[in-house]
Parts: structure tokens; C-alpha cells; sequence
């Protein structure tokens, strides 16, 4: 969590008082290293769980939950983002509203891949108003599927979605809590502004 922090610090950049850019490691190029460190620190906050699968959503939660489904020895599964125009019938879906592009998008998963046999950890990249998140709880509501958690590599704290999850009664787990992006800085929770 501190190699997070310090990649978050160092080379994260603030694009408003709401968006932050970690394309370096996280969102374009990707940091294997670090990806990796992640993983196992999903693994370790979740080892309470009997995990089955790793469900998230394309693209950038791929890197963190491969990482976790490695380690674990599990499949993961990322919902689509956009329905294949066959086979709609054997697909779970959810409509998620998309925070950065400010559009609505069904996100799906083939019911192959999820059942109510399985136990499943959710991750996403980053936690905003939670609408990712909930579209993949939807998901694997659908499919009976028993939820271990959500697992998030970045929250923003300040907006609703971890307040929404908490609430739903499903346990969230976060590896780094921004408290606020004013004048430009990154403050995570419990820290002074950086
Ligand atoms: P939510 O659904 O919680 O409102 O937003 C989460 C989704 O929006 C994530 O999957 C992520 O792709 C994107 N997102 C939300 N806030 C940020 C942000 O500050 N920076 C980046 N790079 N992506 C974000």
C-alpha cells in the first residue's frame, strides 16, 4: 500500500478537484511491479474468503484483478462493456453510469462464466459514485453468486460509492483513501495534503 501511495505521490496527476490521472501505472501504461504487490495485497485483505472467481471490468481493472486471480489460482472475469449483439439472452447485464465519460454503458457478463456456485471478489481501479461497482454487485446477484467483497485500488473518498457499498452490506476494501484533490494536491485519508 505504501509503493501505491508512493507511485499515487510521485507521478499521479490532479486533472480537477474530482479526477485523478494515473496513466503512467495504472490506466495506460501499466506497472507490472506494482500490479503485482496489489494482487497480493487483495489476496491477503480477502484470505478469509473461499474465492472462486475475480470478476471486474474492462480495461483497467484487468491489471489488479489478473494479479489477484494469479495468486489465487482463480479465474477472472471482466464484464464488457459493451453487449455483443448475439446471444443477449446469455448474458448477465447492468447499466452503469460511467463517471470520467458522463454516459450510460451496459456492462455484461456470459452466464458461463459466473454461477451460484461461485464466490466472487470484485475489484475496479478506482471508486467514485460506486455506479462500476454496483452494476458488477448487480451481476453477481444475478448469477446467485455468493460476494466475497469489492476490492478497489484507489477511493475517492469523498464522493458517495464507498458510503453506497458499505451500505448494500458488502465489505469494501480499499488500497489507498483520497480525502480530497484541492488546489492540486493529493491528501490521502489521515494525511496532510501532499
Ligand atoms: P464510479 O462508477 O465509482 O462512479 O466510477 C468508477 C469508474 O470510473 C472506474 O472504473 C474508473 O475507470 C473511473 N474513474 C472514476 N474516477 C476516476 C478518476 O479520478 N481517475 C480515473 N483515472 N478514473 C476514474
Amino acid at each position: 500500500v505504501e509503493l501505491l501511495k508512493e507511485k499515487i505521490r510521485q507521478d499521479g496527476k490532479v486533472l480537477s478537484e474530482e479526477v485523478l490521472k494515473v496513466d503512467s501505472f495504472l490506466n495506460h501504461q501499466i506497472d507490472p511491479v506494482l500490479m503485482q504487490e496489489i494482487g497480493k495485497e487483495f489476496v491477503a485483505r480477502f484470505s478469509d474468503q473461499n474465492i472462486t472467481k475475480i470478476v471486474t471490468i474492462e480495461s483497467s481493472g484487468i491489471a489488479p484483478a489478473t494479479m489477484a486471480g494469479l495468486i489465487l489460482g482463480v479465474p477472472v472475469v471482466f464484464a464488457r462493456k459493451r453487449k455483443s449483439l448475439t446471444l443477449t439472452d446469455h448474458l448477465y447485464s447492468a447499466k452503469v453510469h460511467s463517471f470520467t465519460k458522463n454516459e450510460s454503458n451496459d456492462i455484461s457478463v456470459s452466464k458461463d462464466f459466473i454461477s451460484n456456485e461461485d464466490t466472487v471478489l470484485l475489484i475496479d481501479d478506482f471508486l467514485a459514485n460506486g455506479q462500476a461497482a454496483l452494476g458488477l454487485i448487480d451481476i453477481a446477484e444475478q448469477a446467485g453468486a455468493k460476494i466475497a467483497g469489492v476490492g478497489i485500488v484507489i477511493e475517492k473518498a469523498f464522493q458517495p460509492g464507498g458510503e453506497l457499498i458499505r451500505k448494500a452490506g458488502i465489505r469494501l476494501e480499499s488500497l489507498a483513501e483520497l480525502q480530497s484533490l484541492q488546489d492540486g494536491k493529493v491528501q490521502f485519508v489521515g494525511e496532510e495534503a501532499f
